[in-house]
């Protein structure tokens, strides 16, 4: 690779998490990446600094603070304290991690923004915004609830609708309220500032479809085509500000207007390495110049791409600083195969994990031999983490020193042979260059395999070798000590080569075997004749698939009571393909069909669960005959019965009776639902009185 600095000189920040929540498994996708990719560039002897951030800002913060009668600044004080805990003991090392509510990003957010406008790419524009008349504040869409326009759910929220997944305006809301005070919002005039982003389309055109100073894109495949889709239908110019109250920074010469929070988060990046700088001495200028010959890379969620690939280099471009050499975007993690969910108790905190996991490097590793650099998702197999991490890191790689330490501890005084002249010693010295590859374009899985392929040949060797039998045998002392001394050395490449995934377990082991700590360059180093080594202690152990019952178990209870506010990382459209497709022309029903399915409007007058079934409610309901129906539902799932009584909803009333186990079912109740979520009851519009009829 072609470095414009030997060493390279290299920037690396990972997304920043807002403050207003746990740092959760699908976040430690993106953190565990980006460190080992730090710690193998660190390895390579380069000059690398990686810095991240809290995300402080914005109305969820505010209101939260508000809620738990404490200041913002305190809140995210508290949650800061807690992020950094649970990165520390996930090994993920920055260099800083700082907060956007940094005077240093308070200055630099505010330069910028001068800087773009005295470059002409800043305008003012009055819109029309919802409008809390009892909290007095401006609405973000998450914060106005109401009926779905299309569906007529009820309590959707603004911008969509999560059970039809329909996208719309909050305007189209009907019955809008406020989701702070309850509140009927008012729509209100309010002045706002906007980022001419519709003026840089020439330069990101340009810059999505550029290469680094390697000779390779900027944006992977995937991320440049996505741009290529957000040209074609057209940049808006970009919405920067927010009315107060706001917790933020105030725009200069704008009293009561604050930068909108997605404008000072990345610029935190930059905040948090001038902090850095300050405090040990590095030259911010040397990083951010618009000519600077240093590297900065972004590890971002797709998620985020709109925010990074577009907004971000043009706020740069045209306020004077360097652009991002490439940006590394990943996809999003899925746990056993499905969306992380609480009610199956796969929405699992880094904390939850480390109390009942422990290991972190488990996690690590598990995710490593599943990263690649595309932007597919990846799934954590609960069954399958155990069996590889049980398999591969305690059956494959420690198994090598287990079988082999001892009899170097007991026989020869703790000294070892050369091992200088082993065929598989030097098959393992030769892939360092391959592994290495891999890691540089973030191909961990690929890594992994590789790496475990040596291991398989090393465990090989010492199966054949099998220093067990020689140590009951008469004159082979000389054999063994050989063979033992061979097989540690295969193991303290297979440990030089795991160390950007598993540090801690790579420093244990550098103690174990009592040398310096393992640097790429030391592939080219062996333990030499009468190196000694420290005594063997067992270095991890196998994990209990009982833990990840408890653990699953432990996130079920954990998260119902601790609903949170939707973060701004969130804030994004939902755009949810239909699970079932709708029919073809070839099956159309005529109207004439559609009549013959009586649907009335019920009330259900009683709701109880049933003995014995798992799935099923007994549902009593009265559509104003003479007597009521008894219906099972198969709701149980999503409703405590106590909360259907007195509702109205929609049956089908000339369903033919079913007998079931638990009883005669006289009715069918319509309810929505999909992998993604449901069963949800049908609701009717106010006004809808039982017994009339659906048409
Ligand atoms: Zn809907």
């Amino acid at each position: 690779m072609a470095a414009k600095h030997n060493p390279r000189k290299i920037l690396v920040t990972s997304a920043l998490p807002y403050a207003n929540g746990s740092i959760h498994l699908g976040h430690l996708v993106e953190y565990i990446q980006t460190d080992i990719w730090v710690r193998f560039q660190k390895m390579q002897g380069h000059t690398v600094h990686y810095v991240c951030a809290d995300d402080t800002h914005g109305t969820p913060i505010m209101l939260r603070a508000e809620k738990e009668g404490i200041t913002p600044e305190a809140l995210i004080a508290n949650v800061h304290k807690e992020h950094s805990a649970d990165f520390a003991e996930f090994l993920v090392a920055f260099d800083n991690y700082y907060s956007t509510n940094a005077p240093e990003n308070k200055e630099l957010s505010q330069g910028i923004y001068n800087k773009l406008k005295a470059a002409g790419k800043i305008a003012t524009k009055t819109i029309e915004q919802y409008y809390d008349p009892v909290k007095n504040m401006f609405l973000p869409d998450r914060f106005i609830k109401g009926e779905c326009p299309k569906c007529h759910a009820k309590d959707q929220y603004g911008d969509s609708c999560e059970v039809c997944g329909a996208t719309y305006n909050p305007t189209e809301l009907i019955n809008a309220y406020s989701a702070v005070s309850g509140a009927a919002p008012i729509r209100k005039e309010t002045e706002h500032y906007f980022f001419k982003l519709s003026e840089c389309e020439g330069f990101l055109k340009e810059w999505t479809r550029s290469e680094a100073f390697d000779g390779k894109p900027t944006l992977q495949g995937e991320a440049a085509n996505k741009m290529g889709e957000w040209f074609e239908s057209g940049l808006n110019d970009w919405d920067i500000s927010r009315d107060a109250p706001y917790f933020g920074f105030e725009i200069p010469d704008a009293p009561g207007k604050y930068f909108y929070v997605w404008l000072d988060a990345p610029i935190g990046y930059m905040a948090s390495f001038k902090k850095l700088c300050a405090d040990s001495g590095l030259d911010f200028d040397e990083y951010w110049n618009k000519d600077s010959s240093t590297e900065l890379y972004h590890f971002i969620g797709k998620d985020i791409l709109y925010f990074h690939a577009l907004f971000w280099p043009a706020t740069l471009e045209f306020s004077g600083y360097r652009k991002p050499t490439k940006i590394f975007s990943h996809g999003f993690l899925t746990v056993n195969g499905e969306k992380m969910s609480k009610s199956r108790g796969t929405f699992i905190t880094a904390r939850s994990y480390l109390e009942h996991i422990k290991n972190p490097e488990y996690l690590r590793y598990y995710y490593a031999a599943k990263l690649n650099s595309s932007m597919e998702d990846i799934d954590l197999s609960l069954d399958d983490f155990v069996a590889r991490v049980n398999s591969d890191l305690v059956g494959k790689f420690i198994n090598i020193a287990s079988r082999t330490a001892g009899f170097i501890n007991k026989r020869f005084d703790g000294k070892l042979r050369s091992a200088a002249n082993n065929k598989v010693v030097a098959e393992l010295k030769l892939s360092a260059n391959t592994i290495a590859e891999a890691y540089e374009t973030r191909e961990y899985g690929r890594a992994l395999r590789e790496i475990m392929r040596l291991a398989d040949s090393a465990n090989g060797y010492v199966a054949e070798a099998a220093p067990w039998v020689m140590a009951k045998q008469e004159g082979q002392d000389s054999a063994l000590q050989q063979a033992c001394s061979d097989a540690l050395e295969m193991f303290r490449l297979l440990t030089l080569y795991l160390k950007p995934v598993l540090p801690k377990l790579a420093s244990d082991i550098e103690q174990f075997l009592n040398i310096a700590p393992l640097s790429w360059a030391s592939v080219e180093d062996s333990l030499a004749d009468n190196h000694s080594i420290n005594a063997y202690e067992h270095l991890i152990i196998r994990i209990d698939p009982k833990l990840i019952e408890a653990l699953t178990e432990a996130n079920k209870e954990n998260l119902e009571a601790t609903p949170q506010v939707a973060a701004p990382l969130l804030e994004k459209v939902v755009v949810k393909a239909l699970a079932e497709p709708i029919l073809t022309e070839a099956e159309y029903i005529s109207i004439d069909d559609f009549t013959k399915v009586d649907l009335r409007i019920a009330k259900i007058v009683n709701a109880e669960h049933v003995e014995g079934a798992e799935k099923l409610l007994k549902l009593t309901l009265d559509i104003g005959e003479a007597s009521t129906r008894q219906v099972f539902a198969g709701i149980k799932s999503a409703y405590d019965p106590a909360t259907l009584v007195g509702r109205l909803t929609v049956m089908v009333a000339n369903l033919a009776p079913r007998k079931m186990k638990f009883g005669m079912s006289d009715g069918m109740v319509l309810a929505a639902s999909d992998e993604s979520g449901g069963p949800f009851i049908l609701s009717p519009d106010a006004g809808a009185q039982l017994g009339m009829r659906v048409k």
